[in-house]
């Protein structure tokens, strides 16, 4: 049992707040005015319990009530960030929303059960104003016969790294590519732990679909929460016979995401030696560290020490950068009391390092709702970070830069 709500309900909740957004034409509404925003806090971006459904059908309601009477500027639509626009217009941070223009860590598979189907993510994205996204399966699934949507709801059962949810993502992105939204596909099949079968999977899957797939990630070193799953860390050895498929990343100017813990409350620096490994073996290839290595497991390391350690690696490491996603980095250390500004400071000092993005998982018992909760809270230091910080990570400057994409961030409006 799952606990989730049956499929019909929670389609017709979010198809009925579908088109009554399309119908109604209006922008989102700010997470601060969107009354009950708290009663989702407890949700996890990568699967977890969803909101109950009672709560999400008054929270529909409220929201459809919200966005017919406002009307706040619209984000600029995809074609102002290309540097062909004319006479481009400045972003103003006074008026227009606060979240982030790119969604650089978006699961629109889930681990098992039906996905939230691609179109409405799409209608999701084009709602709230996000304008690119990496389009991501999920590394592991859950065999086909298991009744979970979510791995910690079936502790024992393995998870399984697969090209399935691959393969669907590029089917997907042929059948129905959105002329508003840019995407870039991203390979989420690798088992870090068999090298061999990488240089595999790569190449079937540039045989099958050539040159669609621009990143490799979300693969996993470590992650803590999947020890039950039948996840186990990567062996440090095992780092060294990643060669092979390395190079064939640089060669195509492919980044890699790659979640490692950090390590856990007892052990905060537990697993550091393995990212270390990866970033000193492979100094020539764009890494980029999901989370800042932050997860449940690690919720109460002292913030200048997790920024002391983000600062160094930065430093000794020019390719890579740093993945602020996921709800549990702003709950935990964004937002903690006394500490923000330390984090406002670091992004400020860094800003050409760091990439946003939600980490929503399209289980079907997602909605609407939880994806714009998701990139507000994601969103949220954002608000406070200088507008050069602002221009490069929210307004995806960063972004294109990294996969020399043919875009340009607009100006702050005020900006020097
Ligand atoms: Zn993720």
């Amino acid at each position: 049992m799952t606990g989730n709500p049956p499929a019909s309900a929670s389609r017709m909740t979010r198809s009925q707040m579908n088109s009554n957004l399309q119908m109604n034409g209006t922008r989102p509404v700010p997470a601060s005015l969107a009354p009950g925003a708290a009663l989702l806090s407890g949700n996890d971006p990568e699967g977890s319990a969803a909101p109950r459904p009672a709560i999400r059908t008054l929270f529909a309601a409220l929201l459809l009530l919200a966005a017919a009477g406002c009307a706040s500027p619209s984000p600029h639509p995809l074609d102002a960030f290309s540097p062909s626009a004319a006479a481009p217009a400045c972003y103003d941070r006074a008026t227009q929303p606060q979240t982030a223009i790119v969604d650089s860590h978006l699961h629109v598979r889930p681990f098992g059960g039906p996905p939230v189907p691609f179109d409405e993510i799409m209608g999701y994205l084009r709602e709230t104003g996000v304008r690119f996204a990496n389009i991501y399966g999920i590394g592991q699934m859950l065999p086909i016969d298991s009744p979970c949507t979510y791995y910690l709801d079936c502790i024992g059962t393995p998870v399984i790294p697969t090209l399935k949810n691959d393969f669907a993502n590029a089917q997907s992105m042929l059948a129905d590519p959105p002329d508003d939204i840019h995407l870039t596909l991203a390979m989420t099949f690798p088992d870090l732990s068999d090298p061999e079968s990488v240089v595999a999977g790569i190449e079937l899957l540039e045989d099958e679909f050539p040159g669609m797939f621009r990143w490799m990630g979300e693969v996993n070193l470590v992650k803590q929460a999947l020890f039950g799953n039948g996840h186990v860390a990567v062996p440090r050895e095992t780092i060294a016979a990643w060669a092979p498929f390395m190079r064939i990343l640089r060669e195509r100017d492919i980044p890699i995401a790659i979640h490692s813990d950090l390590g856990s409350e007892e052990e905060p620096t537990r697993f550091l030696p393995l990212m270390q490994e990866v970033l000193d073996r492979y100094p020539d290839n764009r890494v980029i560290w999901m989370h800042m290595g932050l997860s449940r497991e690690l919720t109460t390391m002292p913030g200048a020490d997790h920024i002391g350690l983000m600062e160094s690696t930065l430093d000794r490491h020019p390719n890579l950068m740093l993945d602020i996603t996921w709800r549990v980095i702003d709950d935990s250390y964004f937002s903690r009391a006394g500490e923000q500004h330390l984090y406002v400071d670091f992004l400020n000092r860094y800003s050409e390092r760091i990439l946003p993005g939600t980490d929503f998982l399209a289980s079907s018992d997602k909605d609407f709702e939880v994806y714009r909760t998701e990139l507000e809270v994601t969103s949220r230091i954002l608000r406070f970070v200088d507008d050069e910080a602002f221009r490069n990570i929210a307004l995806g400057e960063n972004y294109f830069r990294l996969l020399g994409l043919d875009y340009e961030a607009p100006v702050v409006c005020g900006q020097g």
